[in-house]
């Protein structure tokens, strides 16, 4: 059996050059790292799964290679609109995809969390979800903010378009029951701060996590790569990943 190669997309970003270290420290061959003006059907077929840190802007020429290839994919990169999310929910129709907004242990394990506090702490707990990056991030808030939206948002019977305010400016008037507060700070080389707070009359409760490291994301995504092996079509996460499910 030929050995298991990895496709590095955006192999030149902060988060490409993190995923081929960490193919390396797992012992996982790089096959081939494509970034701008680099030939997609050309480096994928000498691989067997790519790991993608590009832009969202690049997923429907990826998903289309992919598909014509029959190969598997680890999808990183935030940002999506949602015609954009629903064609990578078809592809996965055909072929396994792993899409994660964070690919960290000690995140994934804040997702758990953040639905067991949401469920305990109950509707007169005020919800407001905090995030911090380096000061190169384009989408905003994170994919991280937008995913512990959604948890709360489902507990809560909520829409995650409707019900969500990021940021508040100006006359804004005062906060209602029915809402979740997402902001997205910028600054310096942060690499992942999120908080989500629980504030009621009297009390709060927040839950941090915070990543120093982008090795944390790129070890988890390498080992999303080598989960993925031999599995039918279908839309994973990390959770699948990890066995929290
Ligand atoms: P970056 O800007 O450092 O790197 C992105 C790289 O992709 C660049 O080298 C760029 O040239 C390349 N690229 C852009 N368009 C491309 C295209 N069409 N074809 C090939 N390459 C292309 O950014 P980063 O910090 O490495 O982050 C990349 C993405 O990963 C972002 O969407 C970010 O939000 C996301 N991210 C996700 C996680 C996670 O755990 N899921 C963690 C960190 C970052």
């Amino acid at each position: 059996m030929s050995e298991f190669k990895l496709l590095v997309t955006g192999c030149n970003g902060r988060m490409g050059q993190a995923v081929i270290s960490a193919a390396e420290a797992q012992g996982v061959a790089v096959g081939a790292g494509i970034d701008v003006g680099g030939s997609l059907p050309e480096a994928l077929a000498k691989c067997d799964c790519t790991i993608d840190f590009s832009s969202h802007h690049f997923t429907d020429e990826l998903l289309a290679e992919s598909l014509r290839q029959n190969k598997s994919l680890v999808i990183g990169t935030t940002g999506h609109t949602s015609e954009e999310l629903a064609r990578i929910k078809d592809a996965s129709k055909t072929i396994p995809v792993v899409f994660a907004s964070n690919f960290s242990v000690g995140v994934n394990t804040l997702f758990w969390l953040t639905r067991k506090a949401a469920e305990l702490l109950g509707p007169d707990f005020d919800l407001e979800v905090v995030e911090m990056h380096h000061r190169m991030k384009k989408d905003a808030p994170s994919g991280t903010a937008r995913t512990l939206v959604e948890i709360l948002a489902d507990v809560r019977g909520l829409e995650y378009d409707t019900d969500c305010r990021h940021g508040r400016f100006g006359d804004v008037g005062a906060r209602t029951p029915k809402e979740i507060g997402v902001h997205a700070l910028r600054g310096g080389d942060v690499v992942g701060d999120h908080t989500v707070v629980f504030a009621n009359i009297g009390e709060r409760v927040e839950l941090t996590h915070k990543a120093s490291s982008r090795d944390t994301f790129a070890g988890g995504a390498v080992r999303a790569a080598r989960w993925l092996e031999g599995k039918p079509a279908g839309l994973y996460d990390m959770q699948d990943v990890l066995g929290l499910k």
